[in-house]
């Protein structure tokens, strides 16, 4: 199930730079990196949103768990990791600070 516009990560081996970007209506061959301006080095990997976005509830267990997973097994910005867990990135920011402060996260 999808909800929403795709994100799309891209990474240039290049720079050893990830960024990602929202997918446009039209999709594009090629995907500039924002610090070589090359496409060559750059390739792509689409990120979905697994669940509906959420706003202004206490975090669940299961939301919990789900973040700390993403945050120790890939190396996603806390943007990805928002739009994947359906909260705001603010929400997501505040959540990892604090799980850093209990020491549950690196
Ligand atoms: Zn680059």
């Amino acid at each position: 199930m999808q909800f929403g516009k795709k994100r799309l990560q891209l990474y240039c081996r290049d720079c050893d730079l990830r960024f990602s970007i929202q997918s446009q209506r039209r999709n594009r061959r090629h995907y500039f990196c924002p610090l070589c301006g090359e496409s060559v080095g750059v390739t792509l990997h689409i990120v979905k949103r697994t669940v509906p976005l959420t706003r202004y509830k206490h975090w669940t267990e299961e939301e919990k768990q789900k973040l700390i997973h993403l945050y120790n097994t890939t190396n996603y910005t806390s943007r990805d990791m928002a739009y994947i867990i359906g909260r705001p990135v603010k929400g997501v920011q505040h959540k990892l600070n604090r799980l850093r402060r209990l020491g549950l996260i690196n």
